[in-house]
């Protein structure tokens, strides 16, 4: 049963002090059925982080539907809509810029339970912090602990607490373990998969590495300049990819992250362009390496080269013909 769904979903911003437009999501449909998870996978900039937003309606769309239930998310008042939002819920890359540094894991997750008047007061809502840090694998004690007393993995599982304060059907997780040591990262992403199946939860998963994806994922959808450029069974998009953008990012070598320090799966030969300026045609042809003139100028639409394989590319549906 399909729980989420957008609908040629585009995000534009105008670039300020030009006449310049980002198509940050640019057409994106896709479904998510109860109990799965589906993997969004892409380099920085791809319009990924953008496409979260929406879903949880942190921005609204400049065009396109999200449908939950079936409800036109888009047609709700600001009531109706709050008690749709908890229902989706977010969590973040970095847990420390996400939790207040001054604020208790315990006071940020009882903050959540009063804003939406869950777990009555006082002994009810200890409790009520008590089992959800049971839940994410953190001992009591850790409620009197500010984000600075707790590891990089602990704050994360006080994010993951407070997304599932609210008891969401949906968990949108935006690099969740990216900005993790790698020794921990095993520890979150086997916690979510156990979560999921513990609460029946539906993930869309965030990444920009593939190798990721396919530990969590059912179905991945790539994208590139804001398009899904090829989505099916992660059997098929990350063992067999077709589009040669799933293949080089497949291949892509890990380089560190400034940022965080952790490795960073995102090195595709070519530079990514500015997104105020793609290129004509397919905006992946300056970095490909099977390109051909018509690619300079033809634009391919997503389309069906298998029961439930799409890809966006005019050399992949001439060879494999299209369903
Ligand atoms: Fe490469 Fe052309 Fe396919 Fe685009 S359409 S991915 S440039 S081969």
């Amino acid at each position: 049963m399909v729980i989420l769904e957008a609908v040629d979903l585009h995000k534009r911003y105008p670039v300020r002090g030009t006449d310049l437009i980002v198509n940050a999501v640019n057409g994106v449909s896709l479904s998510l059925a109860a109990g799965e998870t589906l993997g969004i996978v892409g380099e920085s900039g791809c319009g990924k982080s953008t496409l979260a937003r929406l879903l949880v309606r942190l921005e609204e769309p400049t065009s396109g539907q999200i449908l939950l239930d079936g409800v036109d998310l888009g047609s709700l008042g600001d009531r109706a809509m709050r008690e749709q939002r908890r229902k989706i819920q977010l969590v973040f890359q970095d847990p420390y810029a996400s939790l207040n540094p001054r604020r208790t894991a315990g006071q940020a997750l009882g903050e959540v339970l009063a804003v939406h008047g869950l777990a009555g007061g006082g002994d009810g809502r200890r409790a009520r912090v008590y089992e959800l840090l049971d839940m994410v694998g953190l001992r009591r004690s850790f409620a009197e602990r500010l984000p600075h007393e707790m590891s990089g993995g602990q704050r994360q599982r006080v994010g993951i607490a407070r997304a599932l304060a609210v008891e969401p059907r949906i968990i949108l997780l935006d690099e969740p373990v990216s900005a993790l040591d790698v020794s921990v990262r095993a520890e979150i992403m086997n916690l979510l998969a156990q979560l999921r199946d513990d609460l029946g939860l539906s993930y869309v998963f965030i990444s920009h590495d593939v190798a990721m994806v396919r530990h969590l994922s059912d179905r991945v959808g790539v994208m590139y300049l804001g398009r899904v450029v090829e989505a099916g069974p992660w059997k098929e998009v990350v063992d067999r990819p077709l589009h040669p953008y799933t293949s080089a990012l497949r291949e892509a070598v890990p380089v560190p992250d400034p940022r965080t320090g952790g490795e960073l799966r995102a090195s595709v030969a070519g530079e990514v362009p500015d997104p105020a300026k793609p290129p004509s045609g397919c905006t992946f042809h300056p970095r490909c390496p099977l390109a051909e003139e018509a690619c300079r100028t033809d634009d391919p639409s997503l389309q069906r080269i298998r029961p439930d394989h799409e890809v966006a590319c005019h050399v992949v549906q001439r060879e494999q013909g299209s369903a």
